[in-house]
């Protein structure tokens, strides 16, 4: 009898069935909502043309493969939380802040387990509900208690009002979970109003935040997009960010993140600091070195840098332009109101508001892939599909 005998055979993950089943689908007019990578109008996750150059300057430049220590490298540090934080940010100027490279956002999601249940003993973390499904699988895994707020209703409407009063109740000392901009899965962000509200809710009750960044620069801009976490890191001396560059620099596979710190002060930062160092050898031991080099030239050059900032313009304004483009097809089935949403919505997902029996429907019918929740990758659309997407959608909500 095997020492494995008892495993039982678990179900794989749902967005990956749907990859599956999108590919055997022989239909030529199929779509893709599922998966959230970034495509253009061609259907293509392209390499950046910045990232391009700067793989061909790290190969003809690159002397060494040598380990680059458990924090990662320093370079890469600087650049990123000075696009987190702002070049002129008081925080950096105070040296309240510490990044740990990360092996993607999700390393820098497991780290910042790690290093609470190891370091703050915390009860819980408050999570929203929906939120991206791997939050709950990585704090579980880390042995953190999950609850949850609430974000949207049955209606789909995003109920700011609702969340405030569950933060309102949290016991003293427990962790909040928040998204930077672009929420996954629904595409509701707050407001400067909201924010505001949100921090003297995490001051009173003293609660420490978890701000996980994976979409800067997909929802209004990059320094719109950090909106919420310079606020809170103005006027915290206790918070956490996970940041991820899969997105912004679309280098997905490169596994490419950063674990952020911020403290009081100086001695109190280099304090978790060395925690952090601690928490990412235990885990990993160095984080790997590519995407953080990559990411380090695009950002330390002040041409690439700006042709950068284009490039994730042009993925933020394609975005948003697919979001106007079906809204528009489906005023001529006279349901602009039903999905006006998608408007309100930012960055790579959409919340349609659709039962999982209307999302199956467009899948068998119309071979319109999501997942069940009803949550639509937009970047999947092509415009020339816009039309046949909203005539699908009209028959499906009928
Ligand atoms: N947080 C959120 C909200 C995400 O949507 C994602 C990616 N889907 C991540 C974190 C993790 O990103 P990465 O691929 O860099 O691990």
């Amino acid at each position: 009898m095997s020492m494995f005998e008892h495993i039982q055979r678990v179900p794989g993950d749902a967005i990956l069935g749907l990859i599956e089943a999108f590919k055997n689908d022989p239909r030529s007019r199929k779509i893709d909502l599922g998966v959230g990578v970034y495509r253009d109008d061609k259907g293509d996750t392209p390499i950046l043309p910045t990232v391009k150059d700067a793989e061909r300057y790290l190969v003809e430049h690159e002397t060494t493969k040598s380990y680059i220590g458990s924090h990662g490298a320093a370079d890469y540090g600087d650049l990123v939380l000075s696009l987190v934080f702002g070049a002129d940010s008081e925080v950096l100027a105070q040296q309240r802040a510490s990044l740990t490279q990360s092996p993607g956002g999700t390393g820098a999601l497991r780290l910042a387990a790690d290093f609470l249940r190891t370091n703050l003993s915390p009860r819980r973390i408050w999570i929203s509900d929906p939120t991206w499904p791997n939050h709950i699988g990585i704090f579980s895994a880390a042995g953190i208690e999950i609850k949850r707020y609430p974000y949207v209703d049955d209606q789909n409407h995003f109920v700011f009002d609702l969340m405030l009063e569950a933060l309102r109740q949290i016991p003293e000392g427990d962790i909040v979970l928040l998204h930077a901009c672009c929420h996954n899965p629904t595409g509701y962000d707050l407001s400067r109003e909201q924010w505001q509200a949100v921090l003297e809710v995490l001051r009173e009750r003293r609660l420490l935040p978890l701000i996980d960044m994976a979409y800067q620069g997909f929802g209004h801009g990059l320094d719109e997009d950090a909106y919420g976490v310079r606020l809170l890191a103005d006027n915290l001396d206790a918070m956490i960010i996970t940041f991820s560059c899969s997105k912004n620099f679309g280098i997905y596979n490169e596994r490419t993140g950063a674990f952020i710190l911020v403290a009081g002060n100086k001695e109190e930062m280099l304090n978790i600091r060395s925690q952090a160092a601690i928490t990412a050898r235990e885990n990993y031991s160095n984080p790997p070195a590519h995407g953080a080099s990559v990411v380090s030239h695009v950002l330390g050059n002040d041409a690439l840098r700006q042709q950068w900032v284009s490039e994730v313009t042009e993925m933020r304004q394609r975005i948003r332009s697919l979001r106007e483009q079906l809204v528009n097809a489906l005023d001529a089935h006279g349901l602009r109101e039903r999905f006006s949403c998608v408007l309100e919505q930012n960055g790579m997902f959409s919340y349609l508001g659709l039962s999982p029996e209307q999302v199956d429907y467009l899948r068998d019918e119309y071979g319109i892939y999501m997942v069940r929740s009803g949550r639509a990758s937009m970047a999947g659309l092509r415009s020339e599909q816009v039309e046949d997407m909203a005539a699908a959608l009209a028959d499906a909500v009928k």
